[in-house]
């Protein structure tokens, strides 16, 4: 063998060691949430004029840092509609489009200004899926049934419903800052799974609200939720924010990641996400933790 296909043979033993199957590559990914953007005073923990210098530094960050995907998991905003025109311009300088989970706050807008919500966010599907080598993303719209978000007639039969069973079953999350799935969406989601089940996609899903553990904070449908996720071996973590001091559990070798909320504290709090081929390497920025998390095997 001459020298230069020798060298050749070389890279291509490594490429092989390097990527262990095909479709298995590594891929990274940025998460930040509840950067929640309000042009008022510091209130409580939440300190809304350090979000947009923390905003400006994450994605700066993420431009330098060869990421296959960016996602805010939710509350872009909080409190006015005009908070938009400061964000906006700044996701915009964003190398990829970040992409968007919806949150109850990125509705906290006057009625008349709801309407105008998703066309500044550049938003046409409120739930979707984005695959990256051989994994899918499954992004949910927990704002589906909500309080904040426009309901029609049948969405609104649909969350009085949903809210009369939490009160009845006596489960603690039926407050009105958080938001549920309907049936439609759910169905949806279910067929993502099978589809995913099928050809041999591993899942994250995407939600702004919590399922696991139990808490008050968590999407008004998380045990319905959570008996289609123990269903399908191919979900291996679940993302979310929502609940600014951040959370983690596993449940069915399932990784559950409340991701901390960027607007608490003058300290930023954001991640970038390793995938291997059998593990989720989490490297938090400011008060995100580190995580090494093993991934499950399909059983
Ligand atoms: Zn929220």
């Amino acid at each position: 063998m001459n020298n230069f296909f020798s060298i050749l043979f070389q890279l291509a033993c490594l490429f092989f060691l390097v990527e262990p199957a095909f479709g298995q590559k590594t891929i990274t990914i940025g998460i930040f949430t509840d950067n929640q953007y309000c042009n008022c005073p510091v209130t409580g923990v939440r300190n809304y004029p350090a979000s947009l210098e923390k905003l400006d530094s994450v994605i700066r960050f993420f431009n330098t840092s060869d990421v296959d995907a960016i996602f805010h998991l939710g509350d872009v905003i909080d409190h006015d509609f005009a908070n938009y025109d400061s964000v906006i311009p700044r996701y915009r300088k964003s190398a990829i489009p970040v992409n968007f989970v919806m949150g109850n706050h990125d509705y906290a807008v006057k009625a008349s200004q709801k309407s105008k919500v998703l066309p500044m966010l550049g938003i046409t599907d409120l739930f979707y899926t984005r695959a990256i080598g051989n994994w899918k993303f499954i992004v949910l719209n927990g704002d589906d049934l909500s309080f904040l978000a426009p309901q029609d007639k049948k969405r609104k039969q649909e969350r009085n419903a949903l809210l009369t069973g939490l009160i009845s079953g006596l489960r603690n999350n039926f407050l009105p800052w958080n938001g549920g799935i309907s049936m439609a969406q759910m169905n949806w989601f279910e067929r993502e799974l099978q589809e995913a089940q099928k050809t041999g996609m591993n899942v994250i899903v995407l939600c702004h609200f919590p399922v696991y553990p139990k808490s008050s904070y968590n999407l008004w449908n998380d045990l319905e939720l959570l008996a289609i996720l123990r269903q399908y071996p191919c979900v291996k973590a679940y993302f979310n924010g929502h609940y600014h001091p951040g959370n983690y559990g596993v449940d069915n070798g399932v990784h559950y990641i409340n991701f901390r909320g960027m607007v608490n504290t003058v300290e930023t709090a954001y991640a970038l996400v390793t995938i291997t081929s059998d593990s989720i390497l989490i490297h938090g920025f400011g008060r995100e933790p580190d995580r090494r998390l093993k991934i499950k095997s399909d059983e």
